[in-house]
């Protein structure tokens, strides 16, 4: 494959850290947020931020539905924090009205790990990932209370699942696009080079 072309989900949220970290990982990364821009992508990133928000606004542009569809048709996505609650298949606890993208047979808890002021960061042994554990950066971060037969379980802190992968799709509860270490998005550049 060429260089793929790596979308970054740009409602709202850390958009421009993604797109600095998918770079540094050697793919071609771009914003995107109209329906249009989804078939000109290999594969999608879907950042932190809230995805309550990300929820209404991905209504708004009309990608939801569109979104869902490349998801079914196999597209490989990664979802960081809010990103991650946008994978789910439930929510245990949604804002009323709030809706994901799916695609992940899991079961989220949305602020798992306390309210802002009790963010945090941590150490996290990442399957997949060779070498020292990376800094796992917690901001709000919901965690995975269950998850189906698919899912493979990637890493989990304190007795809490916080990343997962379900074919084509990878998730985590943090924020590697905040560490300066890119060895998750080399990761997931990988997945999306297997894909082609
Ligand atoms: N708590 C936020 C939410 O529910 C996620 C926070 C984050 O992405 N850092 O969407």
């Amino acid at each position: 494959m060429t260089t793929p072309v790596i979308g970054v989900l740009a409602l709202q949220g850390d958009v421009r850290e993604h797109l600095i970290a998918l770079a540094a990982a050697d793919a071609v990364a771009r914003p995107v947020r109209r329906p249009e821009e989804l078939a000109e992508i290999d594969a999608l990133v879907i950042p932190g931020g809230e995805s309550t928000t990300i929820s209404k606004l991905a209504v708004l542009f009309g990608v939801m539905e569109p979104l869902r569809e490349r998801l079914r048709a196999g597209m490989p996505v990664y979802g960081t924090c809010a990103g991650l609650i946008m994978l789910a298949d439930k929510i245990l606890d949604p804002r009323s009205g709030q809706e994901t993208f799916g695609g992940i047979d899991m079961i989220v808890r949305r602020n798992a790990f306390g309210r802002q002021n009790e963010s945090f960061e941590a150490a996290v042994a990442l399957k997949g990932v060779d070498g020292d554990p990376v800094e796992g950066v917690f901001i709000r971060a919901p965690w995975v209370e269950s998850v189906g037969a698919e899912v493979e379980v990637l890493a989990e802190h304190d007795g809490h699942i916080v990343a997962v992968r379900q074919g084509n799709a990878l998730a985590t509860s943090f924020h590697p696009e905040l560490t300066g270490d890119h060895r998750v998005h080399a990761l997931f550049v990988d997945m999306v080079r297997d894909n082609a």
